[in-house]
C-alpha cells in the first residue's frame, strides 16, 4: 500500500530523522506562512518543535533533512551557521524567485510594490548606481518605497525574495535624492552578499564598501539629522 504523505507530513519526517541523530525523540514540525523566509523553534531536553516558512513546502526532501540537522547542529553548539549549499542553491535560482516573490509581496502590507513615489523614482537611483559601477544589474531585484513612513528602519532587503523597499519617509523633496540612492545602495550591498542565517550584518568590511559610495558623508549626516537607522 503506498500512503501519500502531505508537504506537513515529509517535513515532519525529515525533521525527526534528523532529531534523532541529535537525540531528540520527540520532534514536531510544520509549516507556517510567515512573510519572511524563516525558522522558528521551540526544544527543551529530547522534543523540538519547528514552524518552517511555507516558501520551502516545494523544497526536496534532502533539501529540508539538511536543513534540519543544520538547524539541530546549530541548537547543541550555540553558534551561528550557514544555510545548507543546496538550500542555498535552490533557493538562488531565479525559478524560486519567480515562484515565491509574488506571495511575499502579497504577504507585505506596507509596500507600495512600485518603484514611482511622489518626488522620487527608486529605478533612477538604481540605475546610476549601475551606471557608476557600483553595484551590478540584478533583473529580478523589486523595488518598492513603503506605503507608511517608517522612520524607525529607512531600508530593508529580503535577500531571499529580492526585494528591497525603502521608507517613504524620504521620498520628500526635502531630502535630498543622494539619500535614497545611499539607502538603497545599503540595501543592495546586502543582496549582493546573499542570504545568512545569523541575519544581516553590518561588520568592518561592510561599512568599508558602504563608505564607496561618493555620497556616504552626506548622506549619513542627513540620516543622523532625521535619526534614522538603515
Ligand atoms: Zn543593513
Amino acid at each position: 500500500m503506498v500512503i501519500e504523505m502531505s508537504g506537513d507530513a515529509c517535513l515532519e519526517k525529515a525533521f525527526q530523522r534528523a532529531g534523532r541523530e541529535f537525540g531528540y525523540n520527540a520532534v514536531k514540525a510544520e509549516f507556517s506562512p510567515f512573510r519572511e523566509l524563516k525558522i522558528r523553534w521551540q526544544r527543551s531536553a529530547g522534543w523540538a518543535e519547528f514552524k518552517v516558512s511555507d516558501y520551502l513546502s516545494d523544497a526536496d526532501e534532502i533539501i529540508i533533512e539538511d536543513l534540519a540537522r543544520v538547524l539541530f547542529m546549530r541548537i547543541a553548539q550555540g553558534k551561528r551557521s550557514k544555510y545548507p549549499e543546496e538550500l542555498q542553491e535552490w533557493m538562488a535560482s531565479p525559478d524560486f524567485v519567480k515562484k515565491k516573490q509574488p506571495v511575499f509581496l502579497r504577504r507585505s502590507r506596507n509596500l507600495s510594490r512600485d518603484p514611482r513615489g511622489k518626488c522620487y523614482d527608486l529605478r533612477n537611483s538604481y540605475e546610476r548606481l549601475i551606471e557608476t559601477g557600483m553595484v551590478e544589474r540584478d533583473p529580478e531585484v523589486f523595488l518598492s518605497w513603503t506605503l507608511r513612513p517608517n522612520l524607525r528602519r529607512v531600508g530593508y532587503c529580503s535577500v531571499f525574495m529580492k526585494v528591497i523597499a525603502i521608507s517613504c519617509a524620504l521620498d520628500d523633496k526635502v531630502i535630498p535624492e543622494f539619500v535614497t540612492e545611499y539607502v538603497l545602495y545599503h540595501e543592495l550591498l546586502h543582496l549582493a552578499d546573499g542570504p545568512s542565517m545569523s541575519g544581516q550584518v553590518h561588520d568592518e568590511e561592510f561599512r568599508r564598501r558602504e563608505k564607496m559610495h561618493p555620497m556616504w558623508k552626506e548622506a549619513e549626516e542627513w540620516l543622523r539629522r532625521l535619526s534614522v537607522d538603515i
